[in-house]
């Protein structure tokens, strides 16, 4: 029996609180009550009383969504899956089980402890599967393996008809395959309640791996050097990062605002067969950025990780900046925080890195800046797999970089100022003739873009009417046919949901 937790439960304040602090944005949009769902069956039971009750439900797995896609439901209920955490093997076929509930860093230590295999998916442990994988899903040894999402086979997912009823339905290649394609890449929240995501086959993990940080601060900073470092990055990535045999290099490059003090980027390193036997790559890699006298983190710099003495081989021994002494709490709710994407094709162009320059330098009175930045991730490598095109709803199979830009903050005085600062900046970066005159402001795919990645939703891309295609691409109209077929009453939306 699921849980219930009404208004008048101690614990509801907190349960329906969203990670991100700004959501609920007043108690009143928050959610009228919380179930917490310990299996499959509940959630259908639970699902279907809320139906009866014409009420909405919305969904949390690990409760990491940018915007207010669960979390604002005046009088819904928000259906919590993150107790249905179950990490299996079936004894029948010897295929993999992840439940919604889990967590990244859950999911990563059961597989490689009891199986010795891995999912390709993000790096933050507390980021639950359900949400994420849908969405997606990369980290630190996907440029050798893919997406998370890549690799789903099956997928089992509570659904509701034009009747109103409740459907338990078991996806595959062979029965209702195109709900199964939508679910690969579509985010979540758009079709129904997932429980179990399915995986014939998963990657070996990597035996050991090479963690490199470089830390480049500010103080010595010019405008030439940081036009330099951000070329070399872009440049590898763009040229070289094609050939497979680097696609064991994954990099995270947290080019962190001035007012921070310095640039930080991580590396990690295995080849191909999951060793690091060979550093060649890595040292081609490394060497024109130790031209730029960097300084290295001595903690991670050079340590070599075997996995047979760490529980998580990889992408675990990171904890982005921004979750420093937070990492765990799956419901913060005291960070405020505001996100936007950009899937790059190329190397950063003169323009752009003259707009980082200009917002990663700019001093604006009364909002603190400390914690803002721009995520620069290395992409491509398994991720740029054509064949995916028709098995996934990612479309962004040609990029070699994702941007990922951030601002955290704690008063909510400062809104308005954080919202200035990333929007402003966004704005500029895609003004330029890079863009055509129709879609000035954003990234629309085309020769230098790919548009925004699902799993980084930026509500701000809904003033475009043509918002749907920076996300899915040419996938748009597919999944509005799966989502009319599957979800005909729309049970399942939320402010960027798929429109029918
Ligand atoms: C600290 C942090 C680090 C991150 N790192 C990475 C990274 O390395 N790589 C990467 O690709 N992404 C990363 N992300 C983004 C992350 O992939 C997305 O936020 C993802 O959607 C989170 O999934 P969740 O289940 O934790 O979130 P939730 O907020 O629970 O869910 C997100 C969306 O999915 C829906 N949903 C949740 N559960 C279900 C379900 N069972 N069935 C159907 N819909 C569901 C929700 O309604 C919501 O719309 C990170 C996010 C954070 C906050």
């Amino acid at each position: 029996m699921a849980i219930l937790i009404p208004r008048t439960d101690p614990r509801f304040d907190t349960l329906r609180q969203a990670r991100n602090g700004r959501w609920p944005v007043n108690p009143a949009d928050g959610v009228g009550s919380v179930a917490l769902c310990l299996n499959s069956q509940d959630a259908a039971e639970v699902l279907q009383q809320v139906i009866g009750a014409g009420q909405r439900p919305t969904i949390r797995s690990g409760g990491h969504c940018y915007e207010d896609f669960y979390a604002n439901n005046p009088s819904g209920m928000l259906m919590d899956t993150s107790l249905m955490d179950r990490v299996a093997v079936s004894p029948s076929d010897g295929s993999y089980r992840v439940a919604a509930g889990a967590t990244l860093g859950k999911t990563y230590q059961e597989l490689y402890k009891l199986h010795n295999v891995t999912l390709p998916g993000g790096t933050c442990g507390s980021v639950g599967a359900g949400g994420h994988i849908t969405g997606g899903g990369y980290g630190a040894v996907s440029r050798l393996f893919g997406t998370a999402a890549d690799w789903v086979t099956g997928v089992d997912i509570l659904t509701v008809d034009g009747s109103g009823k409740v459907n338990l339905r078991t996806c595959t290649a062979k029965q209702d395959a195109d709900l199964l394609r939508a679910c690969r890449g579509g985010g979540g929240g758009n079709f129904g309640v997932i429980v179990d995501y399915v995986f014939d086959e998963l990657p070996r993990a990597p035996q050991e791996v090479i963690m490199w940080e470089m830390i480049f601060p500010w103080a010595e900073m010019t405008e030439k050097k940081f036009t330099k470092i951000l070329d070399t990055y872009g440049n590898y990535f763009a040229t070289r990062g094609h050939d497979p045999e680097t696609w064991g290099l994954m990099c995270f490059f947290i080019v962190n605002h001035k007012a921070s003090g310095y640039l930080r980027l991580s590396v990690q390193f295995c080849s191909p067969d999951g060793m690091c036997r060979d550093t060649k790559v890595l040292d081609e890699f490394l060497a024109p950025f130790q031209e730029l006298n960097p300084a290295v983190n001595s903690l991670a710099a050079q340590s070599v990780t075997r996995a047979a003495e760490h529980s998580a081989p990889h992408g675990m021994l990171r904890t982005p900046w921004a979750e420093t002494g937070a990492a765990g709490g799956a419901y913060l709710g005291s960070t405020r925080a505001k996100y936007k994407s950009t899937c790059m094709k190329n190397n950063f162009t003169a323009h752009e890195v003259g707009v980082f320059y200009k917002h990663l330098t700019r001093m604006m009175p009364g909002v603190d800046l400390t914690r803002s930045m721009v995520e620069v991730d290395s992409y491509g490598g398994a991720m740029s797999r054509k064949e995916m095109l028709e098995e996934t709803v990612a479309y962004q199979r040609s990029s070699v970089m994702r941007l990922q830009f951030q601002t955290y903050w704690t008063d909510a005085a400062e809104d308005e100022g954080h919202n200035n600062w990333i929007r402003e900046f966004y704005q500029e970066l895609y003004s330029s003739p890079e863009v055509d005159a129709a879609h000035q402001g954003t990234p629309f795919p085309g020769a230098n873009y790919q548009g925004c990645y699902i799993n980084y939703p930026d509500a701000d891309m809904l003033d475009h009417a043509y918002w749907p295609q920076l996300y899915y691409g040419p996938n748009y109209e597919f999944l509005q046919q799966v989502k009319k077929k599957y979800d005909p009453n729309n049970v399942f939306h939320h402010s960027m949901s798929i429109r029918t």
